[in-house]
């Protein structure tokens, strides 16, 4: 996955976002990605520190958090990790392929308002 897309995304949002709040200027951004997004953390953290140059958050610290895969089971209805040994969502209890998965591919940005 390309960061610096993924960082032009973000930036719009966040962009979006200070100015329906009245933001000038963000100290602090958190990014929480899914464990399944092959995105790097330290390539996200360098790619947004580069394209925010001239926006809001230029100089913003820059959190990344990776928020690990789940996947659901609607017959046992049981919550579970990644089996990270062959890629897949097994239900633990039952043993079928889980039907649903519930986090692992996000990418979201939480932004924390600074002083002027
Ligand atoms: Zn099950």
């Amino acid at each position: 996955m390309n960061e610096l897309s993924i960082v032009h995304g973000l930036l719009k949002d966040l962009q979006d976002e200070s100015k329906k709040h009245g933001v000038s200027h963000v100290s602090r951004v958190h990014i929480r990605i899914g464990s399944l997004c092959t995105i790097v953390p330290e390539a996200l953290t360098f790619a947004f520190e580069t394209a925010s140059e001239g926006t809001v958050a230029e100089g913003a610290e820059v959190n990344v958090g990776v928020v690990p895969a789940r996947g659901r089971c609607d017959k046992c209805n049981i919550e579970f990790d990644l089996d990270m040994d062959t890629s897949m969502f097994v239900c633990p209890q039952c043993g079928r392929t889980a039907a649903e998965l519930i986090s692992g591919r996000e990418v979201e940005i939480a932004l924390f308002r600074g002083g002027s």
